[in-house]
């Protein structure tokens, strides 16, 4: 497979595998550091969040990593 372009930070993952070393959120493709940095966002604010909703949850992550991709980074 190919190699695949970060949409946050710019980074080139060389044999991309999904889950592994890329990871695939909102129509973007996240290297590793990128989803652990939108998963420490993300972590203090789904727990604030009672009961939990789905439709919330991936409107959060669209939009924080549509703001992380214009910064070129997630914090
Ligand atoms: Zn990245």
């Amino acid at each position: 497979m190919k190699a695949l372009i970060c949409d946050v930070c710019g980074h080139v993952i060389q044999q991309p595998q999904p889950g592994v070393t890329y990871f695939h959120f909102a129509h973007r493709d996240l290297c590793e550091p990128c989803q652990d940095q939108l998963q420490l966002i993300l972590k203090p604010i789904t727990r604030s969040r009672q009961p939990f909703n789905y439709e919330w949850y991936n409107q959060l992550v669209q939009d924080s990593i549509e703001t992380a991709i214009e910064k070129g980074k997630f914090n």
